[in-house]
């Protein structure tokens, strides 16, 4: 099977890495899609430098987890809504021929991941409809979807993948976002990279505390299709 997760950000997927490192691991193929290089996540490195660094970030990490990352060059924090994004993704998933799709909850608080999500799910059902022609052919089923990110509404995660062996690599694919540790000038919270680490650990330990494992990651599934319960190695 294929997976694919389609982010907006170099270092998006690190809330989802032990999935994907997990579904590698088992004999699938997965392609991590970014839409940005992430060339505005910095407050002092010019954007055209910051985006190369974070371009070798993100293949280093996709490397490490056994993924493929294919970038789609749109400007970070200005990804577009809409129509255009949606029609690429269109193209991205009838290339792609996934048959999992992660990406961002549609309700989370950024609008660049909001727009991700929101175009991707549109994206994965429009691209199995053989009358929307593109250049490339339609794309059917159309791929399950698990969202993950915190919605800004109190959605539960209904998913929870157990992760438990592969913390180590999914700990050694974050540390590859280097440019994204000590970020901000104005950032006076004193968190060292160990602590910024402590706190990535206990937050995939709460997700095993959740669903009765020592780390798991969590999702939203799509509702709708039977069949979304089936796809991902979940924990239930
Ligand atoms: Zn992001």
């Amino acid at each position: 099977m294929h997976l694919v997760l389609i982010g907006a950000h170099p270092d998006d997927e690190a809330l989802v890495s032990g999935t994907i490192a997990k579904y590698v691991d088992q004999g699938h193929r997965a392609t991590i899609v970014m839409a940005t290089r992430g060339g505005r996540g910095h407050w002092k490195t010019p954007s055209e430098k910051l985006k190369e660094i974070r371009t070798m970030e993100m293949e280093k990490a996709a490397e490490i987890l056994g993924a493929e990352v294919i970038f789609l060059d749109y400007k970070d924090a200005d990804i577009p809504g809409g129509d255009s994004l949606r029609e690429e993704l269109v193209d991205v998933v009838r290339q792609l021929k996934p048959d999992i799709v992660l990406t961002f909850h549609p309700l989370v608080w950024r609008d660049d991941h909001r727009r991700i999500g929101l175009a991707a799910v549109d994206a994965s059902l429009k691209a199995s409809l053989p009358l929307v022609e593109t250049s490339y052919p339609y794309h059917r089923p159309s791929p399950d979807i698990y969202f993950f990110g915190r919605p800004i509404t109190p959605l539960k995660p209904d998913i929870y993948v157990d992760i438990t062996g592969y913390m180590d690599v999914k700990i050694e694919a974050f540390r590859q976002h280097s440019s994204q540790w000590v970020k901000w000038e104005v950032d006076k919270s004193g968190m060292s990279m160990e602590d910024l680490l402590e706190q990535y650990t206990h937050r995939f330990r709460q997700y095993g505390i959740e669903s009765g494992v020592k780390y798991a990651e969590a999702f939203i599934s799509k509702h709708g299709r039977k069949k979304a319960y089936d796809l991902l190695p979940s924990t239930r």
